[in-house]
């Protein structure tokens, strides 16, 4: 699978006028680069199950997503690459399109829409072969990538963190790329997960079930840097993701990276971190989703 150019994810230090003396490495994994639709976490989640579904000969592969899922629309463009047919269940219905689901269908998914009440049985075995029945050789993969060649996947992103990081920041959705990590680093490195929704620690318990027995150390969950719940901001937080470019040159997304990244700040002010930390932030993309804040942004 040698499509994404992964030479292009490259380690940035930030610059030091953003975070001062506080700690001895303060750097950015950035994912982002890799590809502009198949960004960051969502190539390494998708990879494998991709992988997965040529191998036993599926044609087809059905996921479910909202109708701003960065899982949908690199979803729609890695079956394309590889020559596989796509279906994006979505969550509600749209008079008009979001530039998400747009984008989707620009890369040749096809589009079912169901209600949030239907979607709300997403996670039922029962309603995933009910969509499935309605095709042939068709492969599911759950929201969000979240299954055992996801995690297995979202290890693969462990090759670019070196030994020295003493912690590892990333940004939390269903926790797949949290959980593939965690699995892969060393027990001494610190995984640092933030969640951009109230109440995200209610996803500790997923993550304790799928960690391996002799990782389940090292590891915590923030969920206070969620500016009102998944997927709303202020302005505050473009304040926020404009300092951090002019200072960087690195642009966050609204919806996961901005939000870790003011929690890191944060932190930082705190004095959570102790001198000789080195942190590594993985950037996991996702700026497809900023279309609808573009005009706020000075990128
Ligand atoms: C999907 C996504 C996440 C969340 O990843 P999970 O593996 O579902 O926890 C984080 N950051 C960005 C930019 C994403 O698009």
């Amino acid at each position: 699978m040698g499509i994404i150019d992964e030479s292009r994810a490259i380690i940035q230090p930030l610059n030091r006028t953003w975070y001062g003396d506080r700690v001895a490495a303060l750097d950015m994994l950035r994912l982002d680069l890799l590809h502009p639709v198949v960004s960051g976490n969502k190539w390494y989640k998708l990879r494998l199950n991709v992988q997965h579904a040529i191998d036993a000969g599926y044609k087809t592969i059905i996921t479910p997503g909202g109708g701003y899922s960065n899982h949908l629309i690199a979803t729609a463009f890695a079956a394309k690459m590889f020559g596989l047919k796509a279906i994006g269940v979505v969550r509600g219905r749209y008079d008009v399109l979001t530039p998400t689901l747009e984008a989707c269908k620009a890369n040749g998914m096809d589009l079912v829409f169901v209600t949030q009440e239907d979607y709300a049985n997403r996670h039922q075995p029962e309603w995933a072969q009910k969509l499935v029945d309605n095709f042939d050789e068709i492969f599911m993969i759950p929201e969000g990538g979240a299954n055992e060649w996801g995690r297995a996947g979202a290890g693969l992103i462990n090759r670019f963190i070196g030994s020295s990081y003493t912690h590892i920041a990333v940004s939390v959705g269903t926790g797949t790329t949290m959980i593939g990590l965690r699995n892969k680093l060393d027990n001494y490195q610190q995984i640092l997960g933030f969640a951009p929704m109230k109440h995200g620690t209610y996803l500790n318990t997923y993550i304790k079930e799928h960690l391996k027995i002799d990782k389940d150390t090292n590891w915590q969950l923030f969920d206070e840097w969620h500016f009102g719940g998944f997927g709303k901001w202020n302005n505050e937080l473009l304040q926020f993701m404009n300092d951090f470019y002019r200072a960087n040159d690195i642009p966050l997304d609204i919806v996961y990276t901005s939000k870790m990244m003011f929690g890191i700040g944060q932190m930082l002010q705190n004095n959570v971190f102790a001198e000789g930390d080195r942190i590594l932030c993985i950037h996991s993309g996702g700026l497809q989703g900023n279309v609808s804040v573009k005009s706020e942004l000075v990128y």
